[in-house]
């Protein structure tokens, strides 16, 4: 395996040190276009994501139709943008691990996945080693929502399975994550002088506060999560509040717990406002509720013998080591190329401490995820 780590140091800190942030991925996808048009890819292009996106761009593919025909094409993904603060970054190289200058991430969430996947491409390129048919599929906006994914047309790809490069860890291969859906609970009660009129305001705050109060939240069971995260509501501190929004989310690996757990929060919500009783007989409105789930991200779950699963453990046994499948507790890019019909995996790439500027990751798991990438386009 002719695999270079000073050519996978100079890429990954290129594309550090070249800004992109959630809307802003053009720059970086230039630079990457331009670079798989000079590798010899058969085609790049981009989609027209960005109408919904808000992007300065697209998705983008790469597509190298390799010479071996026994394998089924196969897609690798990476996302393009970066969270904040991400402006600037000053890579700093220590014993091999690299860091950024501490003012902002690094950005190895996810620029270490796409440097591991030029460094392939180029090591199999210029060794002329027959490969299995690849794209590579490059999304924006992945960190404020996934959008570039939820809006990728799964039919521009050839490839029916793939991986995504995006997680912690090293020798990981993730083959579920949960659905998750938002929680969007508003409280419209009667606004009144707090000091004058108290007897003529329902207080839509403490109607929530009851609700939010009867809750499961946290680790509800093995599978599920819940969480209030947000609230919002009332003008001053003597004015009864009219309005609260309370905002949170359900996760879960098992859709019928999860829709039963967001019955259980609907339903909690609708009681503490339906039993609301005017102790003065004054008023003759009542409080309201307003609820909604929206979906954030679809359920992920591969099969064991889904070809992700298989062709992963097939190329870790060519490099006669082995892999762990496991659970994810976040969505990704993943749960949106599972969820249009294309089964795909989620390699951990060894990044650590992400989404804070400590965030940092070691040139030796980088190649040896390299190792695993470059097995699956080669076994
Ligand atoms: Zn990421």
């Amino acid at each position: 395996m002719l695999l270079n780590s000073d050519r996978l140091t100079y890429y990954f800190t290129t594309l550090c040190e070249i800004d992109s942030p959630s809307r802003g991925e053009s720059k970086l996808s230039c630079y990457l276009q331009d670079l798989f048009h000079d590798l010899g890819a058969d085609i790049v292009f981009e989609d027209n994501s960005s109408l919904v996106t808000g992007s300065d761009c697209g998705n983008f593919v790469a597509r190298f139709s390799g010479s071996r025909n026994d394998v089924d094409p196969v897609f690798f993904n990476c996302h393009l943008d970066v969270i904040k603060p991400c402006l600037g970054v000053k890579v700093r190289k220590i014993n091999d691990i690299f860091y950024s200058s501490g003012d902002t991430v690094l950005g190895a969430d996810d620029k270490a996945g796409i440097a591991i996947l030029i460094e392939v491409i180029i090591a199999i390129v210029l060794a002329n080693i027959p490969f299995v048919p690849v794209e590579f599929v490059f999304t924006t906006c992945e960190e404020i929502g996934l959008l570039g994914a939820k809006a990728f047309d799964p039919s521009l790809l050839v490839a029916k399975y793939g991986y995504s490069l995006d997680s912690t860890g090293i020798d990981n291969v993730i083959v579920g994550a949960p659905a998750s859906y938002g929680i969007s609970a508003e409280i419209h009660g009667l606004a009144s002088h707090a000091g004058l009129r108290p007897q003529h305001g329902i207080n839509a705050i403490q109607l929530a506060a009851h609700a939010v109060s009867r809750l499961p939240l946290g680790q509800i069971d093995s599978e599920t999560t819940a969480n209030i995260g947000l609230i919002a509501g009332g003008t001053a501190t003597n004015i009864i509040p009219d309005y609260v929004r309370v905002a949170g989310e359900v996760r879960s690996h098992n859709l019928s717990k999860l829709f039963s757990t967001i019955d259980l929060f609907k339903n909690t919500f609708q009681d503490v406002v339906s039993s609301w009783r005017d102790p003065h007989n004054l008023i003759t409105s009542r409080p309201s509720l307003v609820f909604a789930f929206p979906e954030q991200y679809p359920l992920m779950k591969l099969e064991a013998a889904s070809l992700p699963v298989v062709r992963a453990q097939q190329a870790a046994s060519c490099l006669s080591r082995s892999v762990r499948f496991i659970q994810a507790g976040g969505g990704s890019d993943a749960n949106f190329f599972n969820a249009c019909g294309l089964p795909t995996a989620i390699l951990g790439i060894g990044m650590e401490n992400v989404h804070s500027v400590s965030e940092n990751i070691k040139l030796a798991d980088m190649l040896r995820t390299a190792e695993l990438v470059y097995s699956l386009l080669t076994c």
